[in-house]
């Protein structure tokens, strides 16, 4: 690849050339030319994208076009490990300086850095400022840094990091360098604040859009938690899935129970040993397990990008976080699914648990507050019927304007709200007056089914005209339905430690038929497909897909690398719909780049061809059976 005489003028064809030797694609994403711009110029730069949003590239191709060296500090050894890797396997030079590296390597990559090889090194915070680096970047007179997950710089982000505190001083020691943020958290007070600590001098600020219209989200009224999550998982078989639970527990049970059933899981928390740990994600990476069950602690150092489902089989804390967790479905741009099974009960539990905490560590009455505004949030997403684009899009900031996104439970109207809801409501409330609003939901739920209960015939509760009254509603869907009652504020629950279901004028007003109320039910009709499914799979072959997973998993074991890394999914697909002879045909193919071509082009232009010759025997015999 030629090196551009004058980088500071690169045209966006020169960019694309560039994009398309080492990565094989065809086009840039929003706002990545201009961030390309703003490197090679070498003005400071801020660039907020979502996750997927293809920021690695923006600070990729300046020094490639440039001929220089740039560093980039990123917070994971993990991650620095991977994106190397990757880069490698694209014939892109770059190298990772990190304490887990034995002295001997260590000497080898400065040596190359000091030859000036490497377009990139990636560093992490502490090590940037070590004695030994410092002298080495002045040598280099590096010319632009690149700080990736940069709100890792804030304390009002979700993730900070002391460590990157120290960057603050980078435009002192380096005051001829550019420094370019790049960061998915979108609130405006962590954006200020990583331009404030970073001392970026009038920043090109570049904010993209946060929508991800490849991602298919549902809210499902949880009921029987463990069997809907596995029928979430078979329509993703042989896919990559992360759940979300809240406790380690809820894990281990959950993951013990998926694999009884047949999937390939395992689980995952901040419990487990660390060498436990690394195996897990490993094996992740690998396609050696599908399934990973996971709480928080599992995400940040996942660069998997065909995640095609991300399961939360309870309520997350706020909404910023429900983006940061299923922001890593479908980095690929490849259609992907976000499920979250909901019970009005986590909010409760989750408000019981702000107020506690607080008060254990005598916070004060805003942080309280604060705690219970971002609940809110989230809460009246899950609660509410409104596109659920739409909600998240408004929330961080972004207006939403399509009528219909084809993308969420709501648009694909796959909900069943009942149409019996005031009855049954009047049915469950006048239940609560019965029992003399004196007993929990549990109870009640048991005397509305006509439960065989030691408990409800001591209290002479199956003489109640309520006793049986909803007997043909399963208790699980029913117990449900409570809370969702107590969700629209019909009827109250008290705090108390063994809390008890309590009437309010609004309960009245419902059992005198003023006032209406809407019950969801889960889902008892398969899910819709989607327009963005149809579209990203138009024209493949699945079984060449298939085998084609294979084939790269295979390479994948046999270079002891992660999977993606050979190749994603996109490309697959689209070698599954172009289904290329010669090696000009293969270039073609989305995420084929120069390198690529040469390390794998036989094999995988081989494989297509045995694959199809087989195949299409096949049909031909088939449809010899169907002429007899
Ligand atoms: P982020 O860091 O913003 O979360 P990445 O930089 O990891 O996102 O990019 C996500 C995925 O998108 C990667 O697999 C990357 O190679 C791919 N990608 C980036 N830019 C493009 C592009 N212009 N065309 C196609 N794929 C791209
Ligand atoms: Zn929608």
């Amino acid at each position: 690849m030629s090196v551009v005489a004058d980088a500071q003028s690169a045209t966006l064809s020169a960019i694309l050339a560039a994009v398309h030797h080492y990565w094989g694609y065809d086009e840039l994403r929003p706002l990545q030319a201009e961030a390309i711009q703003a490197g090679l110029q070498r003005r400071d730069s801020l660039v907020v994208l979502p996750t997927g949003g293809g920021k690695s590239l923006c600070y990729q191709v300046p020094p490639a076009l440039a001929g220089r060296t740039d560093v980039v500090v990123s917070p994971l050894i993990s991650l620095m490990k991977d994106q190397v890797d990757g880069l490698r396997q694209c014939g892109y030079p770059a190298v990772a300086l990190h304490s887990g590296l034995p002295a001997i390597f260590q000497r080898e990559i400065e040596k190359e850095i000091r030859a000036g090889r490497p377009h990139l090194v990636f560093v992490a915070p502490e090590r940037l400022l070590s004695p030994g680096f410092v002298e080495l970047l002045e040598r280099l007179s590096v010319r632009a840094f690149a700080i990736d997950e940069a709100h890792c710089i804030s304390h009002w982000g979700h993730d900070f990091r002391p460590e990157y505190r120290r960057l603050a001083v980078l435009k002192q020691r380096y005051p001829k360098a550019s420094i370019h943020a790049y960061t998915a958290t979108a609130t405006e007070r962590v954006r200020q604040d990583i331009v404030a600590q970073l001392q970026l001098e009038q920043p090109t600020t570049l904010v993209g859009i946060f929508d991800r219209p490849n991602l298919i989200y549902r809210v499902i009224p949880r009921i029987d938690s463990d069997r809907q999550i596995l029928e979430v998982i078979e329509r993703h078989r042989g896919q990559a899935v992360i759940v979300y639970c809240i406790t380690r527990k809820d894990t281990e049970h959950l993951a013990t129970w998926l694999q009884a059933a047949g999937a390939r899981a395992a689980c995952y928390h901040a419990g487990l040993g660390a060498e436990l740990r690394r195996t897990t994600q490993e094996r992740f990476a690998r396609e050696e397990i599908d399934v990973v069950v996971a709480t928080v602690a599992f995400g940040m150092g996942i660069d998997r990008s065909d995640v095609r489902c991300v399961v939360h089989a309870a309520l997350p804390k706020s909404l910023e976080h429900y983006q940061q967790e299923t922001g890593r479905a479908g980095r690929d741009g490849l259609e992907a699914e976000c499920v979250l099974f909901y019970s009005p009960a986590d909010a409760l539990r989750w408000e019981a648990l702000i107020r506690r905490s607080a008060e254990d560590a005598q916070r004060s009455e805003e942080v309280i507050a604060a705690g219970l505004e971002l609940l809110g949030h989230i809460r009246a997403y899950a609660a509410g019927l409104v596109c659920r684009h739409k909600v998240l899009s408004e929330h961080f900031g972004q207006p939403y304007e399509k009528p219909n996104c084809e993308a969420c439970d709501v648009c694909l109207d796959e909900g069943e709200v009942d149409q019996e809801a005031t009855v049954i409501a009047q049915k469950i409330l006048s239940c609560v007056a019965r029992v003399e609003q004196r007993f929990g939901v549990g109870h009640v739920v048991k005397v509305l089914t006509g439960s065989n209960d030691k408990q409800v015939r001591s209290f002479g509760h199956d003489r109640l005209s309520t006793f049986g009254l909803l007997k043909d509603l399963d208790a699980k869907k029913l117990m449900n339905l409570v809370y969702q009652l107590i969700e629209q504020g019909v009827l109250n629950r008290t705090h108390s430690d063994r809390p008890i279901l309590k009437l309010n004028a609004a309960s009245w007003e419902v059992m005198r038929g003023e006032r209406h109320v809407r019950l969801v039910l889960p889902k008892q009709r398969v899910v819709k497909a989607t327009k963005i499914q149809a579209e990203s799979w138009e024209d493949v072959d699945r079984g060449l897909f298939e085998s084609l997973r294979e084939l790269r998993r295979t390479i994948a074991v046999e270079r002891g690398v992660p999977a993606y890394i050979i190749f994603g999914d996109a490309a697959l697909r689209d070698m599954a719909r172009r289904r290329p002879r010669t090696p000009e045909e293969f270039l073609a193919v989305h995420g084929v780049g120069e390198t690529k071509l040469k390390s794998f082009g036989a094999r995988f232009l081989d494989h297509i061809k045995a694959y199809l010759g087989a195949n299409s025997r096949q049909s031909s015999a088939d449809s010899n059976v169907v002429g007899n």
